[in-house]
């Protein structure tokens, strides 16, 4: 069972740091959060619970509208979550959808072409966006039983197809770099590895890494009029040098922040540099269950010069023991990564 956040904190010893503290309420500009799960699986369950009451911790949070990527899932979730949430409050709400591999046995060879068709009709029934899990690249095999590599050429369809109805394809294609090496004392993330051992990926029987952030630029590189969001900062938000090359390399790249503050506010100089720089790419994101605490300790990463603190109210030291710098970015560029550049590559609501 997850151990509250106050119980695990007696296991540790408290900083006696005196520094400046600053208290967030709202954020300073309003935000979107464009990478969000609402759903049973990974997103608390919002999904089952009152609308009125997701809608009020969200303006609590002062977010005005939401990615829900859940409808990834399958079709069924798919529908569920257009009815309660795109239905209900369609200026609060995008809700993605996703392919459905296990149709590639039948569809063969053709399964692009069929994803594609079903993406077509299910933007017509309201989805605003593409999202491809870490499945691709992991687990999906084709009809022969084998594994589909990110760049698969038969995926093309679906993505032209994205490109053509400017759906944006948010795209987890690697987990973070400590999952894939040898799990010892010596592994960053231990205890996450621990808490979940099925995020481990060890080299005998998984793509490297490496491999598979290769396979995901060759795909960048052929798709250019395809917008991919890069979840994660791109999956690599341990080496901002290289997701800025990649940004660099490819204009039709983009990243989100979600559940990185912890890497990104371990290293304040590099990450403020990196978010300035490229002000114009990155897009807002939690990827947590919606709860304004949550928020908050994102809005004090990127608001404010505040030192040395925890990088999540609800799970302490949840993805590594250190704590975070924030990086007091200026008003532009928090406009910008708030809502300005959702607003300008995410469909309208
Ligand atoms: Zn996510």
């Amino acid at each position: 069972m997850a151990e509250t956040h106050s119980e695990k904190k007696e296991k540790f010893a408290v900083s006696n740091l005196v520094v400046h503290q600053t208290v967030i309420d709202k954020p300073k500009f309003p935000v979107i959060d464009a990478h969000n799960h609402l759903g049973a699986t990974f997103g608390g369950n919002w999904i089952n619970r009152p609308l009125s009451e997701l809608l009020s911790a969200m303006d609590e949070a002062g977010i005005a509208s939401l990615v829900d990527l859940d409808g990834f899932e399958n079709e069924e979730v798919f529908e569920d979550h257009l009815k309660k949430l795109k239905e209900k409050a369609p200026e609060r709400f995008r809700v993605y959808t996703g392919p459905n591999y296990s149709k590639w046995a039948d569809e063969k060879n053709n399964f692009g072409e069929y994803a594609a068709q079903q993406l077509r009709a299910q933007v017509q029934r309201g989805a605003q966006g593409l999202k491809i899990w870490k499945d691709l690249g992991a687990h999906v095999r084709d009809q022969h039983g084998k594994l589909v590599q990110v760049d698969d050429e038969r995926l093309d369809p679906l993505w032209q197809t994205a490109a053509e109805l400017h759906l944006p394809v948010t795209i987890h294609f690697a987990d973070p770099i400590a999952f894939y090496k040898p799990l010892d004392e010596s592994n960053e993330r231990w205890d996450e590895l621990h808490a979940h051992p099925d995020w481990y990926f060890p080299a005998e029987s998984y793509r490297p890494f490496q491999a598979l952030y290769a396979d995901f630029t060759r795909l960048l590189s052929r798709h250019p009029e395809t917008t991919f969001i890069g979840a994660h900062v791109g999956c690599y938000a341990e080496n901002l040098e290289a997701v800025d090359q990649t940004l660099a390399q490819f204009p039709n790249y983009n990243v989100d922040v979600s559940e990185r503050i912890s890497e990104l506010g371990r290293q304040p100089y590099t990450a403020r540099d990196f978010l300035i720089k490229n002000a114009d790419r990155v897009l807002f994101g939690l990827d947590r269950p919606v709860n304004p605490q949550e928020y908050r300790c994102y809005y004090r990463f990127f608001e404010t010069r505040d030192e040395y603190f925890d990088y999540s109210s609800t799970e302490l030291y949840r993805q590594g023991h250190w704590k975070i710098y924030g990086v007091g970015l200026p008003d532009e560029v928090l406009k910008k990564i708030y809502y300005l550049n959702a607003e300008r590559l995410l469909l309208p609501n």
